[in-house]
C-alpha cells in the first residue's frame, strides 16, 4: 500500500516536495471493516485549501497525514455484512493505493448504471455541487439568464446543462477555443466567453444585454468583478469556489488575493451573494443523485472525465486544475 502524505504546507502552487510518498503493509480487516483496492482518485481544487493551516469548513490535513481525497475502488475482502469482495465503492479514502475502512463509511455504487469514475464526477461530489448550487443556492427559475465560470469543468459543465434544462439563457466562461467550442457545440450553452482572449465584462454585456439573474462563480478574482458589473435586479451570485485565488498564499507565486471592486452592484440591484459547501446537503444526496442519473440516461446531461494514469504523478496531475490543463472532471487512475 502506497500513499502520498502531506510533508509540509505548500507556499503557492503545490510542489512534489510538499508530499512524501510512503509505503506500508496493508493490515487485515477487523470486525466491521472492509479492505479496498483504490482504482480512481478524485482530484479537486478544494484539496489545495485542505493543505493550508487555519480555520476553514473542514479541518486541515495534518502534516504526515495521508492527503485527503475522494476515491472509488474495489472491495478486496470484507468483515462487514453489507460488502463482499468485488463490490465497487466510493468514499473519502485519500491519496493511496489501498485502504482499510469501517464499512459504514463506504458507499456502494452500481457500475451497471455508470462507470466507476463517474461516481467521482457527475454522480459524485461535483454533480451534487452543481445540483444544489444551481437549484437551491442560486434558486434558478425557468427562463432566467445564467453565467457560469470554469464552464467546461466538472461542476461548471453540469451547472450550464441544468440551467439549459430549465430553459435558461446560458453563457459559460472558459479558457481557450477548444473548451469554448465544446460548451456551445456539445453541451448546448448559448454562448461562450474565452477569458484568456476576450474582455470578460464587455463580452458579458454583449451576450447578456439585460444583465444576469444568476452568476455561478467557480473562479473569483477579476471574472467575479466582471459578473458583478452586469447584475440585474434581484440577481443571485453563487460563490461555489474561487480557483484563481487558491494559490495566493503570499508565497513566491504571489500577488495578494484579489478583492472585488464592484460589490456595490449588490446594493443597487438588491442582489445577494451567497457561499455554500456541498457537504451541508449530504442528507439530500440520494434524491439529487437519482435526478442526475435520470437526466444522464435521458441524454439531458453529458459528462466528461479527464483520466490521468499513474499514481506517482499525483502532485503534477493535481496542478493541471490550476493551469487549466484538465478538460473535464480530473481523475487519477491508480
Ligand atoms: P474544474 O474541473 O472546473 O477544473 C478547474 C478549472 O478551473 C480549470 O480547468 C480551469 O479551466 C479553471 N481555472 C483554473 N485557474 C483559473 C483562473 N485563474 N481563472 C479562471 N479559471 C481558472 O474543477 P471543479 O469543477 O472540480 O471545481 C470548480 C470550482 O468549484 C472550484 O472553485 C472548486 O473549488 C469549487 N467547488 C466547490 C464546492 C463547494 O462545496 N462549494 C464543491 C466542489 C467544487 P479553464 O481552462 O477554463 O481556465
Amino acid at each position: 500500500n502506497r500513499q502520498f502524505r502531506l510533508a509540509r504546507r505548500p507556499n503557492g502552487l503545490p510542489e512534489r516536495e510538499d508530499f512524501a510518498l510512503t509505503t506500508e503493509t496493508l493490515p487485515e480487516a477487523g470486525d466491521g471493516e472492509v479492505r479496498v483496492a483504490i482504482d480512481y482518485i478524485s482530484l479537486d481544487p478544494a484539496m489545495r485549501g485542505w493543505m493550508n493551516a487555519g480555520k476553514s469548513y473542514i479541518k486541515p490535513v495534518g502534516i504526515d497525514e495521508v492527503m485527503r481525497a475522494g476515491a472509488a475502488g474495489t472491495v478486496i475482502d470484507s468483515k462487514h455484512p453489507d460488502f463482499s469482495a468485488g463490490d465497487k465503492v466510493a468514499a473519502n479514502m485519500g491519496v493511496q493505493t489501498h485502504a482499510v475502512f469501517p464499512g459504514k463509511q463506504l458507499r456502494k455504487v452500481d457500475t451497471n448504471l455508470a462507470e466507476l469514475p463517474v461516481y467521482l464526477g457527475a454522480l459524485g461530489m461535483p454533480g451534487m455541487t452543481a445540483y444544489f448550487g444551481t437549484l437551491e443556492v442560486g434558486a434558478l427559475a425557468d427562463g432566467e439568464t445564467v453565467l457560469v465560470s470554469a464552464a467546461s469543468g466538472a461542476v461548471g459543465a453540469l451547472v450550464g446543462q441544468i440551467a439549459k434544462k430549465k430553459g435558461c439563457h446560458v453563457v459559460g466562461i472558459a479558457g481557450g477555443k477548444t473548451k469554448c467550442d465544446y460548451i456551445v457545440d456539445e453541451l448546448g450553452f448559448d454562448a461562450a466567453i474565452d477569458y484568456k482572449n476576450e474582455d470578460v465584462a464587455d463580452a458579458v454585456k454583449r451576450h447578456c444585454p439585460d444583465g444576469l439573474d444568476v452568476y455561478f462563480d467557480n473562479v473569483g478574482g477579476e471574472i467575479l468583478d466582471a459578473a458583478l458589473a452586469n447584475l440585474r435586479l434581484g440577481a443571485r451570485v453563487v460563490i461555489c469556489g474561487a480557483i484563481s485565488q487558491y494559490n495566493k498564499t503570499g508565497g513566491k507565486m504571489d500577488d495578494a488575493a484579489y478583492a472585488p471592486k464592484n460589490y456595490m452592484s449588490l446594493l443597487v440591484n438588491r442582489a445577494r451573494m451567497e457561499g455554500f459547501i456541498v457537504f451541508d446537503f449530504t442528507d439530500r444526496y440520494p434524491q439529487a443523485a437519482k435526478d442526475m442519473a435520470e437526466w444522464i440516461s435521458a441524454g439531458d446531461l453529458k459528462h466528461r472525465e479527464d483520466i490521468v494514469e499513474g499514481f506517482d504523478t499525483f502532485p503534477e496531475t493535481l496542478n493541471k486544475l490550476f493551469s487549466g490543463d484538465n478538460f473535464g472532471k480530473l481523475v487519477l487512475k491508480v
